[in-house]
């Protein structure tokens, strides 16, 4: 009984500090943490992808389009601050920059810098929130292990996962202002400014969807396609899981 309530105290006591401590903007990893993230690699001249795991034909089909894509949209946003960005993604596991770990069914995605692993049932918000990790070096801004559960935070792609107002990639990029800070804030802590913005930057809304095949202004995206240490097996593509009620179970 004594010490129940003594917990009791300790959690009050965290809660109030907390409200008073955290600041409602995105979340970075440490800043040796975000230094063992890909965004470390987007001056490369290609940023280097490696699919690993297992898929059946039809999802590693989807799981190329769908991680270039998430890429690029992370990419784009760093790109309006810096035109020497990349835009080339290359699928090949020598000299990796992020490796992906694809797993058939369901289950809990996660990632740590550089490196995720996702379900193959998950939709399309999945793959650009565990990359907002792996990539961006950013953390969950969800309160309660449970996303969408924003608390005092601004919405955002880290706080939402895979659902929310923004779900939909032909319509948003599935990114909020609050990861666009928080990509280019670690951008510029552990990169810094190299060269100019490009022209077209102001015209571009980095909320809005990303078209794989033109991703920004007067640049056409390259994907090249080198190898994969990923083992096919036979089967049809996976059904997305697009259920609310799973809303929760990405890390
Ligand atoms: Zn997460």
């Amino acid at each position: 009984m004594k010490l129940h309530s003594v917990f009791g105290i300790v959690f009050f006591g965290t809660i109030c500090f907390a409200h008073s401590e955290i600041s409602t903007r995105y979340k970075t990893f440490s800043e040796s943490s975000v230094r063992r993230c890909s965004i470390m690699k987007v001056r490369q001249p290609t940023f280097n992808i490696c699919l690993a795991g297992q898929a059946t034909g039809p999802d590693l089909e989807r799981a190329r389009t769908w991680a270039a894509r998430a890429s690029l949209t992370w990419l784009r946003a760093l790109k309006v601050l810096d035109a020497s960005v990349t835009r080339n993604i290359l699928f090949t596991c020598e000299d990796k920059h992020l490796t992906i770990n694809l797993r058939p069914g369901s289950g809990t995605s996660h990632a740590s810098p550089s490196v995720t692993t996702i379900y193959l049932t998950r939709p399309y918000g999945t793959w650009t929130h565990e990359l907002g990790h792996a990539l961006a070096g950013l953390g969950d801004t969800y309160v309660a292990g449970s996303a969408g559960n924003c608390g005092s935070q601004p919405d955002s792609l880290m706080c939402w996962g895979a659902y929310g107002p923004r779900a939909n990639p032909e319509e948003w990029s599935t990114l909020w202002q609050d990861d666009i800070q928080g990509i280019q804030y670690n951008f510029l802590k552990v990169l810094g400014n190299q060269s100019s913005s490009p022209q077209w930057a102001p015209s571009v809304d980095l909320e809005k969807s990303l078209n794989l095949n033109d991703p920004w202004p007067n640049s056409r995206e390259e994907v090249f396609f080198e190898d994969h240490q990923v083992e096919v097996f036979e089967g049809p593509a996976s059904e997305i899981d697009n259920s609310r009620s799973s809303e929760s179970i990405d890390l």
